[in-house]
């Protein structure tokens, strides 16, 4: 390997960071992070009409969220301009390139293409790749509104960045023969070039928003972390070379090589990725976890500051375990929040209606009166105590109550779901029920 690696992430600010560019991205921060080199963010907001800066910003944000942070710049190609300027004029001054007159649009620099020659590079991840600079055509470098074209602030930057590697997606493989002309003319080395296969969805085409959420920012607000998407993406083509999928940054980093990663295209697979969000959730700690589901409850309505932090701390850390995104946590603890239970219309049937339910949940409101401690203890102790007297499993106790609080047949430990709530709301929510 070379000196050091120097590799570059180039989005162009004409949207949000999509899952394709999320992972060239996280390529070349790997390799960076793997042989100790540097990781250059440059923006290519040549094109005046589709940048914007509302993307630069949601770019940014989302590469930081993804801990994919930068060494070096951002670069902006818009402020470069008299750069570019003054290499098109170097190629004008040597005969490389001419003025091309547009009567409407003013004039362009082109390039023009040598004949007859073959142009080859070993890309890292493919083969050999091939092209004839007579099947190319010229090449636009600066357009007669006074911005660089792609190919020339990308070939111009990547030499004076001087960037070892070019890591970046399959649909640049045609631009490639183009820019390694220009180094060339240029008189610079062309750095090495490995190009990673496209993404597709679960039916073999090419990703894209048919196939369901495509942005990064979509994934965040459903609730995914950013650790589980960061070892999802890695593996988007890339594997470590035997079957572990759950790695955390540094291993992954450590396994990391461009040489690992795979010639065929990734497929998206979301399962995959809720799978490992789950992993994740259940080793997020307990405050992390509070604070990333806050905004949900907040935004689904619920009381959060009629209770101390940290009951609801507990309370999500309880439903943890049943949630496989973030977003879920509503659902899952709203009866929690609610003052009017809505029960499961089946649930209630079932383990409500029945004259020994409606006993049973009689005994535990008294029960529940002459405790002196309410806590998980106590309240074991005085459940177990009613179904022995009653001749009844636990569950035929356990299952009114739980209804009786929850609205529905599943919920964390009933002891803990109890305490929770508090001795006065569960008297209120059975009473309620009765
Ligand atoms: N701005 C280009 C893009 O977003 C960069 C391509 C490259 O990495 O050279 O596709």
């Amino acid at each position: 390997m070379i000196d050091k690696v120097r590799v570059r992430f180039a989005p162009s600010p004409t949207g949000y960071l999509h899952i394709g560019g999320a992972r060239t991205a996280l390529y070349n921060y790997l390799v960076a992070k793997h042989y100790q080199g540097v990781f250059i963010l440059r923006v290519e907001d040549t094109d005046q009409v589709r940048s914007t800066e509302e993307s630069t910003k949601s770019i940014f944000e989302s590469l930081q969220w993804l801990g994919i942070t930068w060494d070096e710049g951002p670069y902006y190609q818009s402020e470069r301009r008299h750069i570019y300027n003054e290499y098109a004029k170097k190629l004008l001054d040597e005969k490389k390139a001419v003025y091309q007159e547009d009567p409407a649009k003013g004039k362009a620099v082109v390039f023009k293409m040598p004949t007859g020659k073959q142009i080859v590079f070993n890309d890292l991840i493919h083969e050999a790749i091939k092209f004839e600079s007579d099947l190319l055509g010229d090449i636009v470098l600066v357009k007669s509104d006074g911005f660089p074209t792609y190919n020339f602030a990308c070939v111009i930057d990547d030499a004076l960045m001087n960037i070892t590697h070019i890591i970046r997606g399959d649909d640049h493989i045609s631009n490639t023969p183009k820019q390694i002309v220009l180094y060339e003319a240029l008189g610079r080395p062309s750095p090495q070039f490995a190009h990673i296969p496209l993404i597709m969805g679960e039916d073999g085409s090419r990703l894209s928003k048919r196939h369901g959420h495509t942005s990064v920012s979509e994934y965040r607000e459903l609730g995914y972390l950013p650790e589980a998407l960061f070892n999802f993406l890695s593996l988007l083509g890339w594997s470590p070379g035997d079957d572990t999928e759950i790695m955390d940054r540094d291993e992954i980093i450590k396994r990391f090589t461009i040489e690992r990663v795979k010639d065929k295209p990734a497929q998206f697979n979301i399962k995959k990725l809720t799978w490992l969000n789950s992993h994740y959730l259940k080793h997020v700690s307990r405050e992390r976890l509070y604070k990333l589901a806050i905004p949900y409850l907040s935004q689904a309505g619920c009381n959060i500051s009629g209770f101390p932090e940290e009951k609801i701390i507990k309370l999500v850390d309880f439903y943890r375990e049943r949630i496989r995104i973030l977003s879920e946590i509503t659902e899952a603890t709203k009866f929690f929040f609610e003052d009017k239970i809505i029960y499961q219309m089946e649930a209630r049937q079932k383990f409500i209606e029945p004259q020994e339910s409606k006993e049973v949940l009689q005994e535990v409101y008294d029960g529940i009166s002459t405790l002196q401690e309410f806590n998980e203890g106590s309240l074991e102790t005085l459940l177990r105590r009613i179904a022995e007297s009653k001749n009844l499993k636990f569950q035929d106790v356990a299952q009114p109550i739980r209804v009786a609080l929850t609205g529905t047949t599943v919920s964390p430990g009933i002891f803990e779901v109890m305490e929770l709530l508090g001795r006065q709301k569960v008297q209120e929510r059975i009473k309620q029920m009765l």
